[in-house]
């Protein structure tokens, strides 16, 4: 018998979901495969997965078993890939039907795959790839990129003939938060459905909001349900043009685009650059000086540094799995530029926590940070403005239950030993 395994990973979503829809227009039978691997492992010292993200993966999981039920397609949940694909392939003719992904571990599990026949496709991004010089900077990207085609989400599949497998149980682990004002994410298809929906009549605000270091509304907050694939990039687009086409357009609504934009730069980045926003070097290949110092990593994973805004950022990101886009441009910028830290640590210690990491977005924006990405300038952020600006010392109320005093270290004098030494300029 011809069996077509749907292999799940960071497509975890029924609609406009192009693996799933050529298997289902290949073959009769159908089967879906997901492997826990992912959530297994060490990156420096960090889980590589932590519990934010495996509660968010495994919700969507089980939405996602339930959804292609109703297309009589099984999900089976496995912990062993190989093993699993040599059993079937010894019992049934199996087609392997897979999303490309963009991150270095990631295509070598692909590599494996092609002893089998398989049919694999990219749509991991909202336009279409292009090849561009992905040494230089997200202006340059952007304007080739806004006249690039998107394609339309693909029909609703057929409904198929019920091939019943073993599957393992899932357990979604117990989180206990009380911050009251913490952001907590529900995984799966659906609520990424409803979320989207529920965006739709604040899209024309999107830009006066975006910065802030908290609220869930002040931004889209589709980015976790992208990192996995609950819904399509194409299907967030094609949302908004609709919105715009029964309001109006406007700069914000433009701008959710844009932010997409960056989020594609990232992956096509990572795509063509190899493994090179992995090296410390970066798709610069520069050579650096990052300190090692043990206390001043602990300081900083403990949120004890004694920078009040730094220290609040990682006692959210460390109890919640959640920063705001601010937050994490500002506390990467302290990593690197204040303290001298090797940026591959910091961006480790995100991949652990972040529930929305994806490898192309999380290096991509380090390696920006670091200054060995597509960065053309060297930016520091300047604490105390940007506390003034958006909020900050609210944020620090909220995060470290005290009131913000200021900085006492001479913060410019630090960032220019730091250049010199660490970036040797
Ligand atoms: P919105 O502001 O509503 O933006 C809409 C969408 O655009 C996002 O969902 C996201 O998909 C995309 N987007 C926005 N900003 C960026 C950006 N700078 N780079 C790439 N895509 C962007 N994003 C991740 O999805 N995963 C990560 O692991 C990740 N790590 C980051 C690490 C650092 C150091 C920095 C500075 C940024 C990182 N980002 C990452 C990008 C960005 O912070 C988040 O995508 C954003 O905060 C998510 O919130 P939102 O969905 O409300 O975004």
């Amino acid at each position: 018998m011809k069996l077509a395994i749907v292999l799940f990973k960071n497509n975890l979503r029924i609609d406009d979901n192009y693996s799933l829809y050529n298997a289902c227009k290949d073959s009769d039978f159908v089967l879906g495969l997901y492997s826990l691997e992912v959530l297994k492992g060490k990156i420096y010292d960090f889980e590589k997965c932590n519990i934010f993200r495996e509660k968010f993966i495994k919700e969507s999981l089980i939405c996602l078993k339930n959804n292609l039920l109703k297309y009589n397609i099984n999900l089976s949940i496995v912990d062993d890939i190989d093993k699993s694909l040599e059993k079937l392939s010894k019992s049934y003719e199996i087609t392997i039907y897979y999303d490309e992904e963009v991150g270095t571990q990631e295509k070598t599990f692909e590599e494996k795959l092609q002893k089998y026949k398989y049919k694999s496709f990219f749509s991991q991004t909202m336009i279409e790839p292009f090849v561009f010089d992905y040494k230089k900077s997200f202006s340059h990207f952007r304007k080739k990129a806004e006249k690039q085609h998107i394609s339309k989400t693909l029909d609703e599949i057929p409904r198929k003939k019920t091939v019943d497998f073993k599957s393992l149980d899932i357990e979604i682990p117990k989180l206990e938060i009380d911050n009251p004002n913490a952001i907590i994410f529900k995984g799966g298809e659906n609520e990424a459905l409803v979320r989207l929906q529920n965006y739709l009549p604040k899209i024309h605000y999107y830009k006066t909001t975006r910065n802030e270091m908290s609220g869930f509304e002040n931004s889209t907050k589709f980015s976790p349900y992208l990192a996995i694939g609950c819904i399509s990039p194409r299907r967030i687009y094609e949302k908004i043009k609709e919105e715009e086409e029964e309001t109006h357009q406007s700069d914000s609504s433009y701008w959710i685009y844009f932010e997409l934009l960056w989020r594609d730069f990232f992956h096509l980045v990572m795509k063509y650059s190899g493994n090179k926003l992995f090296l410390k070097s970066g798709i610069k290949e520069i050579n650096y000086n990052f300190r090692k110092n043990k206390k001043t990593f602990d300081s900083f994973f403990n949120a004890s540094l004694g920078v009040d805004l730094i220290d609040a950022s990682i006692n959210e990101l460390k109890t919640t799995g959640w920063l705001s886009n601010r937050n994490r441009q500002i506390v990467s910028s302290y990593f690197i530029k204040n303290l001298g830290l090797d940026w591959r640590v910091g961006a480790g210690f995100f991949e652990s926590f972040l529930v929305d990491y994806n490898p192309a977005s999380n290096y991509g924006n380090w390696a920006y940070q670091a200054h060995i990405g597509n960065d053309s300038s060297y930016r520091v952020f300047d604490i105390e403005k940007q506390k003034q600006m958006y909020n900050g010392n609210d944020y620090i109320k909220k995060w470290l239950n005290k009131e913000n005093s200021k900085l006492n270290i001479d913060y410019k004098e630090m960032v220019e030993i730091i250049r010199k030494e660490v970036f040797l300029e």
